[in-house]
């Protein structure tokens, strides 16, 4: 019985700081300004200010997971061990996980310095030295480029932006959880047409 109550306070504490990122954002409401998943995105203020909400719900996330840490450690003084110990070890390692960013670890998967490229990138299209007479910029699952001429103009992966995936509710929210919102990189451009088909 105490590993299944370890297991279930593990699992819970596991998911609550990653709840807001899935539910939050796939309503319909929050997503009118974008094709649907898994279309390439046209470069606007709008995708980079998604870009900047993902961020902030990510970090929310992080006070989240403040919730299953303290009820965890309430549980192990007054209730159930096992199912506080699962809660504290589980949320401990997610907030370990989160502030490894601040001493040199992965970044997150939306940065301010994403939505800073992208910003460059639009400056860029309507320069002096813009890529082509009518430059139409989008968002694919590995690089910005325009749909124009078809130039590369950033090589950046696309994370998870908040759109309802293509693989419904379910299954996209399993590959989420185990993605972290990352974008799944394989270095190789053979792999890539593979991507094109899972990942946003
Ligand atoms: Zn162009």
């Amino acid at each position: 019985m105490p590993v299944i109550y370890f297991s279930s306070g593990f699992l819970i504490a596991f998911l609550f700081p990653r709840l807001p990122i899935i539910l939050i954002t796939r309503g319909k409401g929050f997503n009118t300004a974008f094709p649907a998943h898994p279309e390439p995105i046209p470069l606007s203020p709008k995708l980079t200010q998604r870009v900047l909400h993902m961020r902030m719900i990510y970090w929310m996330g992080f006070v989240v997971a403040i919730i299953p840490l303290v009820f965890g450690l309430v549980s192990i003084k007054w209730g159930n061990s096992a199912f506080g110990f699962g809660l504290w070890l589980s949320s401990g390692w997610y907030i370990l996980s989160r502030l490894q960013t601040f001493v040199g670890g992965q970044q997150p998967p939306w940065t301010l310095a994403m939505a800073q490229r992208l910003q460059l990138a639009m400056d860029e299209a309507s320069s002096e030295t813009k890529c082509c007479s009518d430059p139409l910029l989008t968002w694919e699952t590995m690089q910005v480029s325009c749909t124009t001429c078809s130039k590369t103009l950033d090589e950046m992966p696309r994370p998870d932006l908040g759109r309802k995936r293509v693989d419904g509710f379910f299954t996209g929210g399993l590959r989420l959880i185990l993605s972290d919102g990352y974008p799944i990189i394989s270095g190789t451009s053979e792999n890539k047409s593979a991507i094109d088909d899972s990942e946003e």
